[in-house]
């Protein structure tokens, strides 16, 4: 077990700081406060962020770390943490480790005994959900699907029975595939194309996903999409054609324990938990 304090102001610490998603309005004070006041910035793309910290007058010296070389830049950045340095790190746009790199130096540090703090600040994802018009109080983010479309065919399928709203994120260029795609395995969903979030052309497009894949126009800059989740009575009612024994697997395959796995099949099928019981310790034994 490992508690954090974050309000250490001795030794090294990792900032986790937010950048905007197309606005620079949308950085927060104390994003351009933590940034001035640290000692090294870490950045995906430096020619980016250079844009950024010259727009806010914030002249910290600046370093790269990106995808490819994470894991040697986590090692430097601890480094640095080590010899009581306070750094923060940002993506080119939003939250650092939300489809961007961040991750691995965030564990590094955590594993190293450092303070993490997290800044809250823009992030497409959630931007686009609260807008949406989807159901919000249960989503489930994806970000971006395989670029090979038999990858991503099968990601689809193991999201299909999911009920919460889905949330991906996807380059323009492969929009239309991956809205068939949807199309293909969702079937006629309710979806959002979130697009430009917080820039001149933001556009919310809502509507089915046969409506937004049969759509004939170019798609440009940044997207996000939204699925409607599995309605619960359609799965249910997939799962009551299932044999009992496969029913019961599923919800063990989910993470269920027996007993909620026994409780949560009888309630589909209508039946007493006894029930349930009986029939598949009475299968167990002519098997
Ligand atoms: N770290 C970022 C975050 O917190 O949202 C996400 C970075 S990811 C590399 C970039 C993807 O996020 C884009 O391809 C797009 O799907 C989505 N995205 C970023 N900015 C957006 C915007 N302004 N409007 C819509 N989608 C956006």
């Amino acid at each position: 077990m490992m508690i954090q304090k974050s309000n250490a102001s001795e030794g090294g610490v990792l900032y986790l700081v937010p950048t905007p998603i197309g606005n620079f309005d949308d950085m927060t004070y104390r994003a351009v406060e933590v940034l001035k006041s640290v000692e090294y910035i870490y950045a995906e793309d430096t020619r980016v962020t250079k844009v950024l910290l010259s727009h806010f007058q914030i002249y910290t010296p600046l370093f790269s770390y990106h995808i490819f070389n994470e894991e040697e830049k986590a090692e430097e950045i601890i480094n640095h943490l080590r010899a009581g340095k306070k750094l923060a790190l940002v993506s080119d746009a939003g939250l650092p480790g939300i489809s961007d790199p961040g991750f691995l130096v965030a564990k590094g540090a955590i594993n190293s005994g450092f303070p993490v703090i997290s800044l809250p600040g823009a992030n497409a994802a959630l931007t686009a959900l609260i807008a949406s018009g989807l159901p919000s109080d249960k989503f489930f983010f994806i970000g971006f699907l395989n670029s090979k479309a038999s990858q991503r065919k099968k990601e689809l399928l193991a999201l299909a029975d999911y009920p919460e709203t889905l949330i991906f994120y996807e380059a323009p260029h492969r929009i239309k595939a991956t809205l068939n795609a949807m199309f293909e395995v969702f079937k006629d969903r309710q979806a959002v194309i979130a697009r430009e979030l917080t820039k001149k052309y933001e556009e919310y497009i809502r509507g089915t996903l046969k409506e937004l894949s049969e759509l004939d126009r170019e798609f440009k800059g940044e997207i996000v999409i939204l699925v409607e989740g599995a309605k619960q009575t359609s799965i249910q009612s997939e799962l009551n054609k299932l044999k009992l024994e496969e029913h019961f697997q599923y919800y063990l395959d989910r993470g269920l324990i027996e007993k909620e796995a026994m409780k949560q099949t009888a309630k589909d099928r209508g039946v007493s938990k006894s029930e349930v019981y009986k029939r598949l310790i009475k299968r167990e034994a002519t098997d």
